[in-house]
């Protein structure tokens, strides 16, 4: 296997070419990003677990969401339902085959696709696709961008130099900029016992429309590049630039950790499971109190991935919060929760005004 160091190095000059190629003759050659600038293939999706936690949690949707309606400038999440025989993440470690998707499960994954899509802005429809296959034991669902634009190379928008999560992305160009493909990437575990009614109420069961809405969120741009193998802590997915929620990471000694450690090495590994992690966006901030309050992340002392890193630590969260790395049975959270739409909003969603007679109206019949 090449050397992750070497990638980096070759994927650094690479960069500079492009930086000298697009400073000397502009928006010409923004589109004539060479493909060994795109990132890592196989960048892993996220997941989320089952857990036991006998505490229950009951997160009921935002009073102003109604399943057929939604705020003009809100996103429209339409889901492609992939057939039994096709692959998600195909040729990669998270390969699942898919099987006949169920359809009560269609039934809850619209309803967390309209819930998602009413909290944010989006003048472009996101798609995902979502797959009913097998994953490994305790892994509920997993969920992730199809792929990722750099901002002022694939589009204007957002943070320069930053890898955005499609949907995202192309909310920030309000346009789609790859037509073709979906945006966001979703499978569910095809042996778990779920519960399929949207009222919240899943019993001992564990509640599907809850786990949708987590995936969905993660692929809407809920995700670090951060990574782990052997004790190398590394973001970037093999590229030089990182994705927006990544700025966001600081240590509890206030060590910004895309610019105090090297990326790759050792000590970023160290930091990427010394617990002590914390998301210092604005938003998500005031949403856990302000000042100095910054939200803690899961950065648990063994890697798990899939999870560090990319969720709200369990333990102050997991009462409030969606995007913790775990449910239980039993538990239903049909919403984001405050922090996690801040960090929504910190790494570049916006959200629509509280709703007013503006509002759409959605068809009655939700496929
Ligand atoms: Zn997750």
């Amino acid at each position: 296997m090449k050397n992750l160091h070497q990638i980096v190095i070759s994927l650094f000059v690479v960069g500079i070419v492009i930086g000298l190629a697009c400073s000397f003759s502009g928006a010409s050659t923004i589109s004539a990003a060479p493909a060994a600038a795109q990132p890592a293939p196989n960048f892993q999706p996220l997941e989320m677990r089952l857990i036991n936690d006998p505490r229950p949690i009951r997160l009921p949707p935002p009073a102003d969401f109604n399943p057929r309606r939604r705020a003009p400038s809100a996103a429209n999440i339409v889901v492609n339902y992939l057939l039994a025989g096709q692959k998600l993440w195909s040729g990669t470690p998270s390969e699942v085959t898919c099987l006949t998707f169920p359809d009560q499960a269609k039934t809850a994954f619209n309803y967390a696709a309209q819930l998602a899509g009413s909290r944010f802005n989006s003048a472009v429809t996101t798609t995902i696709d979502a797959c009913w296959g097998a994953l490994p034991t305790g892994v509920l669902g997993r969920g992730g961008a199809a792929d990722y634009k750099l901002s002022g190379i694939h589009f204007t928008g957002g943070v320069p130099d930053t890898w955005y999560a499609d949907a995202l992305a192309n909310a920030l160009a309000a346009s789609d900029l790859d037509p073709a493909n979906p945006e966001i990437q979703n499978a569910y575990g095809n042996t778990i016992d779920w519960y399929f009614g949207t009222d919240g109420n899943p019993g001992t069961q564990t509640d599907f429309v809850s786990v949708a809405l987590h995936e969905i969120i993660h692929g809407m741009g809920f995700l670090p590049s951060f990574s782990y193998s052997s004790g190398t802590g590394s973001w970037g997915m093999g590229t030089i630039f990182p994705m927006p929620y990544d700025r966001f990471v600081y240590n509890g000694s206030g060590q910004f950790l895309l610019t105090s450690y090297a990326n790759p090495s050792f000590a970023l590994g160290d930091q990427l499971v010394g617990d002590n992690l914390f998301f210092r966006g604005t938003n998500a901030t005031a949403a856990n109190g302000g000042g100095t309050n910054y939200p803690k992340l899961y950065a648990p002392t063994t890697w798990s991935g899939g999870s560090s890193i990319s969720h709200l630590d369990y333990v102050p969260f997991s009462a409030t919060e969606l995007m913790v790395y775990a449910i239980a049975p039993g538990q239903s959270k049909h919403n984001i929760g405050n922090v996690s739409i801040g960090v929504m909003k910190d790494i570049g969603w916006t959200t629509p005004a509280p709703p007013g007679t503006n509002y759409l109206y959605l068809p009655l019949i939700l496929r």
